[in-house]
C-alpha cells in the first residue's frame, strides 16, 4: 500500500484535495500569511461564507466551500498564539488537528492538506509544532481508514526540513 501521507514544499492554495486547512484567526476574517493567500485565491465568496459563522475559539475549526480554489472545501482552524508555552499552547495546537479530522469524518472527506499551523505570525516554535502535528496526523491515519491522503505543505525548504527531521526522531 502506498503511504497515505506526505510532506511537500509548495503553495497550499494550489493543492487539489477534498479540503485544505486554513491557519485562521478567531474572527475568521482573513488576514496575512496563508490565511490571506487562501482568501485571495478563493475569492470574496469565501469571506461571505465565513462572516455569518461568527468567532471560532482557539483550537476549534469550521468548514466552508473552497470557491475558486482547486480544493473543494476549506477547514478554518484557529491555532494558538505562542505565549511562551505556559498557556496550553501544545494542547490547543493538537486540538486544532483533531478537530480538522472530526470535520473530515462528519463530511465524508478523504483527502486533506495542512499548512504548518501557528508557526508564522502566531510564533509557535516550528520544531515543537512539527512534532505535535505529525503525532496527530499519524494517529488520525491509524484511527480513520476513510482517510486516503494527508499532505503537509511547507512553504519553505527550511520548514520542510524541520518536519522531515521531526519525523525521523
Ligand atoms: P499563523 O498565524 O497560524 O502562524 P501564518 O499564515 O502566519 O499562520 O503561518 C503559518 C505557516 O504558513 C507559516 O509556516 C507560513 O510560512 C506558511 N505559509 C504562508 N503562506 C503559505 C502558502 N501559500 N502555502 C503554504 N504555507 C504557507
Amino acid at each position: 500500500m502506498t503511504a497515505r501521507w506526505e510532506l511537500v514544499q509548495g503553495d497550499l492554495t494550489q493543492v487539489k484535495a477534498d479540503a485544505i486547512v486554513n491557519a485562521a484567526n478567531s474572527a475568521l476574517s482573513g488576514g496575512g500569511g496563508v490565511d490571506g493567500a487562501i482568501h485571495r485565491a478563493a475569492g470574496p465568496e469565501l469571506l461571505a461564507e465565513c462572516r455569518p459563522l461568527g468567532r471560532c475559539p482557539f483550537g476549534e475549526a469550521r468548514i466552508t466551500r473552497g470557491y475558486r480554489l482547486p480544493a473543494a472545501h476549506v477547514i478554518h482552524a484557529v491555532g494558538p498564539v505562542w505565549q511562551g508555552g505556559t498557556h496550553d499552547e501544545d494542547a490547543v495546537l493538537a486540538a486544532c488537528y483533531r478537530n480538522v479530522f472530526v470535520l473530515m469524518e462528519q463530511h465524508g472527506l478523504r483527502t486533506v492538506a495542512f499548512p504548518s499551523i501557528s508557526t508564522g505570525a502566531y510564533g509557535f516554535p516550528i520544531e515543537r509544532a512539527a512534532r505535535i502535528a505529525l503525532k496527530e496526523i499519524l494517529a488520525a491515519l491509524e484511527r480513520l481508514p476513510s482517510l486516503q491522503r494527508v499532505t503537509v505543505v511547507l512553504h519553505s525548504e527550511r520548514d520542510l526540513k524541520v518536519y522531515q527531521r521531526a519525523l525521523e526522531s
